[in-house]
């Protein structure tokens, strides 16, 4: 089978090789990949910057795909079944059940960094890390799960949003935009902030319910924070960039007591200059959000099965495996929101 592979920890180190189909043990199934999204991550291990990274590797940790063949041991699904799954696998003797909210207990594998992942025709996975697709669920749609997680997990469990709180989401990528939508469930009121290249995510923001978006580098994002909240500032602020000058604007933005939630990530070992005296002086909450956990699986299936929110609409591109190149510079450019790549050509 066609499969990209990462093959050095040096930057550009990624091509397209005929891998043999992956063996499956009798707990495993084997998974024909029906579409897997382009990663911040993946853009990461591609320029050699990522600090996971166990080369040689198949990258690629969002996915939906087809169940093609099931293990003996295999009880909960059959063949011709539509899954998404958590691109992860905990160690052996961890409890994942729907109320678990553990993220990665150490020992924990990921697809596309410890084990081969969904940039190929089939991975293999266990049982208990798969769901399956409700009819209302697309294949497209299933393949931004993991993203939904992730935004879930920073609106719920991180930020804590209350009804009609304010808040500023920094960086209009595939999560940010998912983070609107969350936080629109709640009732907040959403700021989007971009910069110039961001012009069409900005667009697709505001239809996706962002009550106002600004380009940082044609308007002061003081001034509008201020007419936004009234002088007061935001709830909670949502980094969705990974870049130190939208850490800092977010800092800024917030609140006495505010919430900042750090979710864009920097290059392994990039240290960030910021002003401290924010946290200080307006008593601010940080926290990290870094990937999704379990018992958001279900509960972003069921939002999507509802159109609650659409990950469909995030999903801008869908290259051919074959064009992976192409995938990838677009991705890079920012030119799309969610690129996805599937193994038909
Ligand atoms: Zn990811």
């Amino acid at each position: 089978m066609k499969a990209l592979v990462c093959y050095d920890r040096a930057p550009g180190c990624m091509e397209l090789r005929d891998l043999p189909e992956p063996e499956m043990a009798d707990d495993e199934m084997l998974v024909e990949v029906a579409f897997a999204g382009i990663c911040g991550s993946d853009l990461k291990l591609y320029h050699g910057n990522h600090p996971h990274a166990t080369p040689p590797i198949v990258p690629g940790h969002e996915f939906s795909g087809t169940i093609a063949r099931v293990g003996s041991a295999i009880k909960k699904f059959r063949p011709g079944d539509r899954i998404t799954g958590l691109g992860k696998v905990y160690p052996e003797g961890t409890v994942v059940g729907d109320d678990d909210n553990i993220n990665s207990p150490s020992g924990t594998k990921v697809a596309g960094l410890h084990m081969d992942g969904a940039f190929a025709r089939y991975l293999t996975m266990k049982e208990r890390f798969a769901l399956k697709l409700p009819d209302e669920v697309s294949l497209r749609a299933a393949a931004v799960c993991e993203p939904l997680g992730i935004a879930l997990n920073a609106v719920m469990e991180r930020a804590r949003l209350q009804p009609f709180h304010r808040v500023l989401v920094s960086g209009p990528g595939p999560v940010g935009l998912l983070v609107v939508q969350v936080a629109r469930l709640y009732g907040a009121e959403v700021m989007v902030a971009g910069t110039s290249v961001d012009e069409g995510r900005l667009a697709l923001a505001r239809t996706l319910g962002a009550t106002e978006t600004i380009d940082v580098q044609k308007q002061d994002l003081a001034d509008a924070v201020a007419s936004f909240t009234g002088g007061q500032g935001m709830d909670a602020a949502f980094e969705c960039a990974g870049a130190a000058g939208s850490v800092n604007n977010c800092l800024a933005s917030l609140r006495w007591y505010g919430q900042h939630v750090q979710i864009g990530t920097f290059p392994a070992g990039k240290q960030v200059e910021v002003l401290l005296n924010h946290v200080l002086f307006k008593e601010l909450t940080i926290s990290g959000v870094y990937g999704h956990v379990w018992s958001y699986w279900a509960k972003g299936l069921r939002l999507l099965s509802q159109h609650r929110v659409s990950t469909e609409a995030v999903a801008s591109h869908t290259f051919p495996l074959s064009r992976w190149q192409e995938a990838f510079d677009v991705a890079e450019r920012r030119e799309g929101v969610k690129v996805l790549i599937t193994p038909e050509d």
